[in-house]
This record gives structure tokens, sequence and C-alpha cells, in this order.
């Protein structure tokens, strides 16, 4: 009998009733280490004073009026993104997938007013972008795209890493081309510097415009505010969520005046996007994370992680393969099933999170302390260990 919560994902048989900072507590009282932050959304942790403050505020004042009035929390927002970032103007949603669905309707509609239109979207194999008719024809996977048809049209799919591939792909028939600076779903992969930065000349050769998905990796993850800040260059449009919103739901799309100008009046809407809810917790967050020493102490603690997990790769070279990622986006690949060890994570009570291409994620909040990181270092070492037993015993 199909149970009452439809069931499309595979559960763990945890129950988490508390969450304090980067501490999650379960039904039967145990406190495990979370590494994994809702899949990089909490990203100030859990139950943060300043967010409880500000959404308590909030909704002892207004929770909802719809877009059809004008929303201080939400100008307050959009003016301090505006400040911190290349856009000159926001759109906000309330997920990533309702992000990606505007970037591509509003690249579409950039050449639609341009006269001269153009429509395919060139998009990476190994891509995540939500899980839309739209967002699924973007990343074109077989498992996620499988009886789903017809696909939205229009997508376009290029290897990762395949340079030839990507020149041959971007031509004069192509509205924009969508990347994640560092892909999350597909296995933490990093996109190079120096790629970015010649993917962001080939849209100036060809007038494609470049949109960043930077979802999962932006916010302060990778240890500036948006990972493409590493590479020096901006794209024309760029999606968020997760993050942003500290564990309330809120997404947006940022973009330049140039991108955007062709999204007037009645283009495009969202009942709830931008909700003085979500608006006033975000705005918080980003006061926080957009803070020079904040992002410092996200490198600091990085680079404390990473040592850490270099030395747990070395130390148990018969489970894992290798560290990836950059900043606080950082992935294991395993030589062991991926899942396994996730799995023994949990008994050694740390959250760690699957990826494609048998890799375990870890997107701990971005508040995680010294004393934090040597206790999951520990934590990670013994459900290696154990992993290592298990697969021995099988
Ligand atoms: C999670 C994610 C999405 C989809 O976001 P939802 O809020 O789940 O709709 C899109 N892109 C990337 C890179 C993501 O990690």
């Amino acid at each position: 009998m199909i149970p009452p919560v439809l069931p499309t994902y595979n559960r763990a048989p945890l129950t988490f009733v508390k969450g304090e900072g980067a501490w999650l507590t379960e039904a039967d009282g145990r406190r495990f280490l979370d590494l994994g932050a809702g899949i990089a959304v909490n990203a100030l942790g859990h139950a943060h004073p300043a967010l409880v403050a500000a959404l308590t505020e909030q909704a002892e004042k207004l929770w909802h009026v719809s877009n059809l009035y004008r929303i201080p929390e939400q100008e307050a927002l959009a003016e301090r993104l505006v400040a911190e970032t290349f856009a000159d103007t926001v759109f906000f949603t309330n997920s990533g997938t309702e992000s990606l669905e505007l970037a591509v309707k509003m690249a579409r509609r950039h050449w639609h007013a341009a006269g001269a239109p153009r429509h395919e979207i060139v998009c990476f194999e190994g891509a995540f972008h939500g899980r839309s008719t739209a967002a699924i024809a973007a990343a074109g996977s077989e498992k996620m795209t499988a009886g789903f048809g017809p696909l939205m049209p229009g997508f376009v799919h290029v290897p990762w890493g395949d340079q030839e591939a990507l020149r041959a792909a971007v031509t004069e028939r192509t509205a924009a081309v969508l990347i994640e600076p560092v892909q999350g779903e597909g296995g933490i992969r990093v996109l190079p510097e120096e790629s970015l930065k010649g993917l962001r000349d080939l849209c100036n050769q060809m007038g494609a415009l470049l949109i960043l998905d930077e979802v999962q990796c932006g916010m302060g993850r990778t240890g500036r505010l948006f990972a493409h800040e590493w590479a020096g260059v901006a794209p024309d449009i760029m999606m968020v969520a997760k993050g942003i919103g500290g564990g309330f739901p809120l997404g947006g799309v940022l973009a330049t005046e140039g991108a955007a100008a062709a999204m007037t009046a009645g283009t495009h809407g969202s009942t709830y996007g931008g909700n003085p809810l979500a608006c006033a917790v975000g705005l918080k967050v980003m006061e926080i994370v957009a803070e020079e020493a904040f992002l410092a102490q996200v490198r600091a603690t990085a680079g404390q992680l990473r040592q850490g997990l270099e030395r747990l790769v070395a130390a148990h070279g018969d489970v894992f393969e290798q560290v990836r990622g950059t900043g606080l986006m950082l992935g294991l690949k395993c030589r062991l099933p991926a899942a396994e060890f996730v799995t023994s994570c949990f008994a050694e009570e740390v959250i760690t999170v699957p990826a494609a291409d048998n890799v375990v994620r870890l997107l701990p909040p971005l508040t995680l302390t010294r004393e934090e990181v040597q206790e999951a270092l520990r934590r990670l070492d013994r459900a290696a260990e154990a992993a290592r037993a298990a697969a021995r015993a099988a």
C-alpha cells in the first residue's frame, strides 16, 4: 500500500527533533554532528539566535501580503545583494528549481526582445538544476528524465571538462551557457578558475549569456560570498537558493540590467517569492555571511577540515580515493560504496550526504568551530574503520 507521504525519497531511519548550531538531536536522544546542513541550506547552523530573532520579530508583524504591493524586507535584501555582487536586479523565488525556470525564461526573453531569437541553453553532464520539467531537461541524465518525456527542447549537453565539445556547442544559436561553478549532486566537481574565465570569454565571443547556478556553492560556502568571485569574472544571470534562507525557503535570480531588461511587468511572477518572512530571514543571513571577517573564518575552517581529510584519506587508502572540492564544499571520493560509508557515519553520529560519482559530501554549517572540526574528523575516522570492517565481513 502506498504510504501517506509519496515515497519518492530513500529516507534514512532517523528522526531529528531539535537542532542547535552544528548539532542535531534524534528522537532517541542521540546527538549527531551535522556535516550536511540540510544539503548546504543551514549555512548558519540550526536555530541561530539572530535568525530566530529575525523570524519571530517579522512573524509578529506581517507574514505575507503578495507581490501586488511593495515589500520593504524584499527591497532591503535586493539592495544588499546588488551592493555585494555583479547584479543590478533580483527576482525572489522559493527554491533553486524556480530560480532555474526564471533563468531560462530570462535568457530566452532577452534574445526575443533583441529581435534575434535564440533558445538553446548549453548545459553540462553531471549537472543538477532541480526537478521541474525544464530543470530535468537541463540536467539531461537518464536517471532524472526517464518516463517524463517529451522533454522541454532547447538544451544541449557537453561533457564536463571537454573544452573542444564546449567550443563546438556554443554557437550563434546559444541563448546562454548554464553551469555550476562547483557541481554538488554531480560529485563535488570544481570548475577550475581558468575554465570559468575561458567560458566567460567564449560567451562574450558568441554573444551568449552566462548563467551560473550557485544554489549550492554560493552564500559563503567556498569562502567567498559567491564561488565565481575566485575566478574574477561575473555571470550575466545567477541562480541562488539553499543557503540564502538559512533554512527558510528562499531563492532568487540575480542579473545584470542588460540580461534582465526584457523581463517587464507581467512577464513573470510568484505568489510566495520574496514574502516578508522569507526576506526578513534572508536579510539577516546576508548581513552575517557577507561580512569579510565571517568569510575569512570560513576559509580558515575549510583549511583545517581539508588538512584533516587529507590525513584521513591517507590513513584509509582502502576506503577513500581522494578529497575533492573547495571551501566548506568538500567531497570524499570513496573506494567502498559511498552509501555504505554514509551509513557507517550515522552509526558514529555524524551526518554526511551522498552524491554521484561515488562521493560523500561534507557541507557543514559555515559556523563550524575548530573543536567541531576535530570532533568531525574523529567521528569520520571511526566511521572509516567501521566501513572497512563491514566490507571485510561481507
Ligand atoms: C539543490 C539544487 C537545485 C535545486 O534547488 P531546489 O531548492 O531543490 O529546487 C538547483 N541547483 C543546484 C546546484 C542545487 O544544488
